[in-house]
């Protein structure tokens, strides 16, 4: 059962139903938006003289799985990171390089994606590589090469967070962690991010179902934390010519099953840079929140993923391109007619 109430609900109320909830040994938990807005969700149904006097905004009995981070109660939420944010009119673009190299790459990086127009950095600090082989990332001293390029370029950053005993260390310096597409379905490291505080972006793993997406949201969302963005990024398909294949279908449908905001990532959802910029501006047709895009001035110079690595130049037509549809996109306010759901079968 989810039960909400409003920004000026009476904080007595929602204690004591969980308190209610509690000494009938039904599980429970309280999510608290920034709006002020409070969702109570319950394994099971309170009794109806429970909730049957209370000035709850709603009460519904029968609701998808993931009930924190459905849209059966709230239809949109905006999810900030300082200023920027998630879900509100303008699309969000994040950009960097894969991989926080050295100190100058990064401020370079950090002070030409910002004139391209991205309004955060991405940079791995530790990298989850295929091979042991590979680089595995500069870890906490690339933390402090993005605090660096912070501080110049005024931009807020998300990095990647592995395991859930690096949660402290990535928390103290990013403004975001990432949760990468291999770590979805890590539900220590989910639990231990969400208590962190910081806002998450929540990758989509390759081979993971929409419904195991939202789910592993929702781990975010139980420990209190409402600040989730999803990010599709990609999914195995069968032809190697591509790296993955970006599914775009999963933008409309997680924003219509989920309150959640969405960004698109199509540097590892394409694989190839000759693709990240159709693919970016598909994604803010099918609706999307905002891109995270793999850019830094000389990318045939990346340490890692440079053939997804686009010049700053692109990224800065890219941003333009995004601007006009955008705006072309918000003539006109109507959702598409008949949700997804039925056809999800939720
Ligand atoms: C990344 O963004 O650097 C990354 C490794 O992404 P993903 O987890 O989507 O592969
Ligand atoms: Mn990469």
């Amino acid at each position: 059962m989810i039960v909400t109430f409003g920004p000026n609900a009476e904080q007595s109320i929602i204690k004591s139903l969980l308190a209610e909830a509690a000494r009938l040994a039904i599980g429970n938990r309280e999510l608290r938006f920034a709006d002020g807005s409070v969702v109570l969700g319950f394994d099971k149904s309170l009794p109806p003289d429970a909730v049957a006097s209370i000035p709850a905004e709603q009460v519904i009995h029968a609701h998808r799985p993931y009930m924190l981070a459905s849209s059966e109660h709230r239809r949109r939420s905006v999810v900030r990171v300082g200023e920027v944010e998630f879900g509100a009119e303008h699309p969000v673009l994040i950009a960097g390089p894969c991989v926080v190299e050295s100190a100058e790459q990064m401020i370079e990086a950090a002070v030409a994606v910002k004139a391209a127009g991205a309004v955060m950095l991405r940079g791995g600090a530790f990298k989850p590589r295929t091979s042991p082989y590979s680089f595995q990332g500069h870890g906490e001293h690339a933390l402090q090469m993005l605090a660096a390029a912070r501080e110049v370029s005024g931009l807020p950053f998300v990095t990647e967070v592995l395991e859930p005993e690096q949660v402290e260390v990535v928390a103290a310096y990013a403004d975001m962690l990432q949760i990468g597409a291999r770590n979805m379905a890590n539900t220590p490291l989910l639990k231990r991010a969400a208590r962190s505080g910081r806002p998450v972006l929540l990758k989509r793993g390759f081979s993971a179902t929409i419904d195991e997406w939202l789910m592993a949201a929702e781990y975010v969302l139980s420990a209190g934390n409402p600040d989730v963005v999803l990010c599709e990024r990609g999914i195995r398909g069968f032809d190697p010519a591509v790296r993955f294949n970006l599914d775009l279908n999963a933008v409309p449908l997680a924003m219509q099953l989920s309150h959640l905001p969405v960004i698109v990532d199509p540097s590892h959802g394409t694989g190839l840079r000759g693709l990240v910029q159709p693919m970016a501006l598909a994604g803010i047709a099918a609706g999307a929140n905002g891109l995270i895009i793999e850019s830094q001035p000389e990318p045939d110079a990346a340490l890692c993923d440079g053939y997804q690595t686009i010049s700053t130049e692109e990224l800065a037509l890219i941003n333009r391109r995004v601007g006009r549809l955008a705006e072309a996109l918000q003539d006109e306010e109507m959702e598409p007619t008949g949700e997804a759901l039925a056809l999800a079968g939720v």
